[in-house]
């Protein structure tokens, strides 16, 4: 039954947002909080989240705290909130206690209907005496699973909330909303705050505008490189496990001439806040970074994620790769898998400071990740088995073991010549030094060791020496070879690859086809309309995507509105836009009839 509210609900989501209707999770969590039941919210990122509770809030008659982790995301969303035409406000450890004072006196007065507040502050006593002149009407905390120390983000301030609801002279309602929750995470989050009889929506936790590969044995930087260069005016996140691997693979990139920026928790803070606001504003198209970047990053068109590592475990993963597409436009989420990033994970759990328990499920949580890097299925389906969404189909035909650009072919051949090189070699050697045999090398190493007289050398003289090496890794990701863990790593034979050299066994592997797209090629309305979008930001000091999202621009591009009426048919375009931009975007438009 739809709530009493629920229409004028819609008319403030044309209004403000510019959006003609809910998406169907969206309504039924807006409908649920209108009639007045704590809710749990569990919905994927791009779902559109923040929707859900900043339209009940601006309903109901006093004002709304939004907790929120993000310090760095506030101010962003402040902005949005602003440029929409909606009176919200933040207070966080960023500003000074000049602006606090200022910001708390505005909140006195009455003159905020939305507060976003990191948990640090709840317990300030000033903030306690202010909040004691206005009427809490609701609470939303954002990423809800920070207060599970199940969950892969805990954070103790989280647990600052519920002593801080108790205290209040009348208790609020409740909603607590997040992307990623397993059955254990969810319980928490519902102990945790005390939730009274919660409504739960779990909406599936497909993003469909997302393609997942996972690549194996390929040359990364030069994978990186190629991919940069196919898609100069895309934005898009390169995550590297460690920082050293940032700084190395950033080195090559500047190298190359590309223009991309770098993150990790190495740099200083001034440095870093740069960089976030250079790939905010669209300055810089693309990051490398670990997995300190991001968590503050609401950037909507971000259009690929390359895990140049394989990270920790896959709720880690899905959430450092739904950072590409928010907006719902098509984007990419490669992984770059290589069996020396399990030695990686498996030491940085090793050296950990957490107790046995947690290492124990950590070192499980790690071999999912390890599976999804060799499963033949549905890289999708694996995904949504992994949060327990039931109903993912067979075949998304959107990943890469579900559409053909990989080929079965069969490699048995080619794996006798290896695997009968690397025996002739008593498997006491490495990867590089088995490449160059198999190439006929004159390496120094190589003569002295009198390698140039196994019967194997220069069985592969026509493959360049990094079409062998991606071979080799190849078959160590699928396990005919053993890469051992010791400092130099030795290559050996697995009883698998033993059976391939009786003749026992086939090898059938899937090889990639070459990627034969052309380069893309920004179509001049698009490109003018993104320009144009620059400009706007920086004239307003806010980021590009906060005056329009890509999905927006491509709507322009799609409808061609030819007047201001029309312009506000586009997706995103609601009445205070279009009284802000509305005029700009039409003639640039109208400019390119
Ligand atoms: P989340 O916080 O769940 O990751 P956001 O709240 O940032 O998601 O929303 C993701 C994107 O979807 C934003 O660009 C937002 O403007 C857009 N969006 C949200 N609701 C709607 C809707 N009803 N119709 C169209 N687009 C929407």
């Amino acid at each position: 039954m739809k709530n009493a509210y629920f229409d004028q609900a819609l008319e403030l989501l044309r209004r403000f947002y510019g959006y003609k209707t809910f998406r169907p999770a969206q309504e039924t969590i807006i409908q649920s909080l209108l009639a007045g039941h704590d809710t749990l919210a569990i919905m994927p990122t791009g779902a559109g989240k923040s929707i859900c509770f900043q339209i009940p809030a601006l309903l109901m008659p006093g004002v709304t705290l939004v907790i929120s982790p993000l310090i760095s995301l506030m101010k962003d969303q402040v902005d949005a909130l602003s440029e929409q035409g909606i009176s919200a406000t933040f207070i966080n450890s960023s500003l000074s206690l000049a602006e606090s004072r200022q910001r708390l006196a505005h909140i006195a007065a009455g003159r905020c209907k939305i507060i976003y507040v990191a948990p640090e502050r709840l317990d300030t006593a000033y903030f306690h005496s202010v909040l004691e002149k206005v009427e809490i009407s609701m609470i939303a905390v954002d990423e809800a699973h920070c207060l599970s120390q199940w969950g892969h983000d805990f954070r103790p301030s989280y647990r600052q909330i519920a002593p801080f609801i108790a205290e209040l002279p009348r208790r609020p309602l409740i909603g607590a909303f997040t992307a990623t929750a397993t059955p254990e995470v969810k319980e928490d989050i519902i102990a945790l705050l005390d939730l009274k009889k919660p409504a739960l929506h779990v909406s599936g936790f497909d993003r469909p505008n997302l393609s997942f590969r996972v690549l194996r044995g390929e040359d990364k930087q030069k994978f990186i490189t190629d991919y940069i260069k196919k898609h100069p005016s895309d934005s898009g996140i390169i995550y590297a496990s460690t920082r050293k691997e940032v700084d190395k693979l950033y080195a090559l990139l500047q190298k190359r001439k590309l223009a991309v920026g770098k993150y990790h928790a190495g740099m200083s803070d001034k440095e870093r806040t740069q960089v976030q606001e250079d790939f905010i504003y669209d300055n810089l198209q693309v990051i490398v970074a670990t997995n300190a970047f991001g968590m503050g990053i609401d950037k909507s068109n971000v259009r690929y994620i390359i895990h140049h590592n394989m990270p920790k475990n896959i709720e880690a993963y899905y959430q450092e790769a739904g950072r590409a597409g928010r907006d719902g436009e098509p984007s990419e989420c490669i992984l770059l898998f290589s069996p020396q990033d399990i030695m990686t994970q498996r030491y940085l759990i090793d050296v950990s400071t957490e107790n046995e328990e947690r290492k124990i499920h950590n070192l499980h949580c790690l071999q999912r990740m390890v599976d999804y890097c060799h499963t033949p299925e549905c890289l999708r389906r694996f995904i949504l088995n992994y949060f327990g969404d039931a109903h993912a189909p067979e075949n998304c035909n959107n990943c890469s073991n579900c559409t053909k650009d990989a080929e079965r072919m069969d490699v048995t051949i080619d794996a006798q010549k290896v695997f009968s090189c690397i025996y002739r070699m008593h498997e006491r050697y490495g990867l590089a030094l088995v490449a160059q045999v198999l190439k006929g090398s004159s390496e120094q190493r190589l003569l002295r060791l009198h390698l140039n007289e196994l019967s194997t050398y220069g069985l592969f003289r026509h493959k360049t020496l990094s079409d062998i090496k991606l071979m080799i890794q190849r078959f160590v990701a699928t396990d005919y070879l053993i890469l051992t863990e010791s400092e130099y790593p030795v290559l050996k034979l697995s009883p698998a690859a033993y059976d391939v050299l009786r003749g026992k066994r086939q090898v059938f592997q899937l090889i990639e086809k070459e990627d034969k797209t052309p380069p893309q090629k920004d179509t001049g309305l698009f490109h003018a309309l993104r320009e144009l979008r620059k400009s706007c930001a920086r004239r307003d000091n806010v980021p590009p995507y906060v005056v329009f999202s890509d999905a927006t621009l491509q709507d322009m591009c799609r409808l061609k509105p030819k007047n201001l009426e029309e312009m506000l048919e586009v997706k995103g375009v609601g009445e205070m836009k279009l009284k802000k931009y509305g005029k700009e975007f039409l003639d640039c438009l109208l400019s390119h009839e």
